[in-house]
């Protein structure tokens, strides 16, 4: 990404730029929940698109766990609206549900979930994805880690020639996904990079709103205020209607761990991210570049051999 400066010495903010600059660009946000985007990364998506970027949304799970109904099945159809609604309050192509079991996912097979992540990263040819770190300290769900995972290990394997033949048969080629942001789920988990959110702030609090099953925010901001009311209370802020009074909540209450960061660099409101972009994959390796280099610095002609 650019425009990029260093603030600190492990720093990279990303801040606002214009135009298209990333047209032709994918990226893939992995979810295991509906709400995960909207709280971790919703104004990074919602930024990326705006500046050219295609993206599609996959979520892992079918959310049967969280819901205000007892309902299962009523759970699971509510999730899957909010996550549609989602995708279009942010601008997603395609949503793609893989239906894993909620709370369950070390249940599944780690194989198989790779494998529909390599397939779907190869045909949409996939350049970015964004997703819990696999790796962060603090992190209590097996659907999040079990996900992350699954990425970070499909992300490379997309790009073999070996892996799943049949899918180079059938016209879907080998494809690596080059760009890594983890969010930053649980207090203390790395980051090493920022992306200025605040042009992209009401985006973000469309997406927190639309999540009514589950979350932080929602029909949160409506409740307070029918709650209020009924104690003879009330807050200017929740104004007069249920979406006021949801968009007032998440405004007040919701964005506070955003708003600090972002201080933090100058910036209004800034998403955290871990990014780990190309040439960064294991320690060791050869870059091409220096051994190119090398042949170019020290290379001699062979003198021919006298007989
Ligand atoms: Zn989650």
């Amino acid at each position: 990404m650019n425009p990029e400066s260093k603030t600190s010495p492990d720093v990279v903010v990303e801040r606002q730029e214009t135009g298209k600059p990333y047209a032709g660009k994918v990226l893939a946000a992995i979810q295991s929940h509906a709400d995960d985007i909207p709280i971790f990364c919703a104004g990074a998506i919602a930024r990326l698109i705006d500046l050219g970027y295609t993206a599609y949304l996959i979520q892992t799970t079918n959310d049967e766990k969280c819901g205000p109904t007892a309902s299962v099945g009523e759970t699971i159809l509510q999730n899957e609206r909010e996550v549609d609604e989602l995708a279009r309050v942010l601008g997603f192509r395609q949503v793609f549900y893989l239906g894993y079991r909620n709370h369950l996912m070390d249940e599944a097979s780690a194989v198989e979930i790779r494998a529909r992540l390599i397939f779907l990263f190869r045909a949409l040819k996939v350049d970015t994805v964004f997703t819990f770190n696999p790796w962060g300290h603090g992190e209590e769900n097996p659907d999040h880690y079990v996900t992350a995972q699954a990425v970070e290990a499909a992300r490379w394997m997309a790009g073999m020639g070996k892996d799943y033949p049949e899918h180079i048969a059938a016209g879907i080629m080998p494809h690596t996904v080059r760009e890594q942001y983890y969010w930053v789920a649980r207090p203390g988990q790395p980051y090493n990079r920022v992306v200025d959110i605040s042009a992209y702030i009401e985006q973000k609090i469309d997406a927190l709103c639309v999540n009514r099953a589950q979350g932080p925010a929602g029909a949160t901001g409506s409740r307070l205020r029918t709650r209020l009311a009924r104690e003879g209370l009330w807050l200017p802020e929740l104004g007069d209607d249920d979406e006021t009074a949801d968009r007032a909540y998440v405004r007040l209450f919701c964005l506070k761990d955003f708003e600090t960061v972002g201080q933090r660099y100058g910036l209004a409101f800034a998403e955290p991210f871990y990014y780990v972009g190309s040439g960064a994959t294991f320690i060791g390796g050869v870059d091409a570049s220096d051994v190119q280099r090398y042949i170019d610095e020290h290379a001699e002609p062979i003198e021919p051999k006298s007989v």
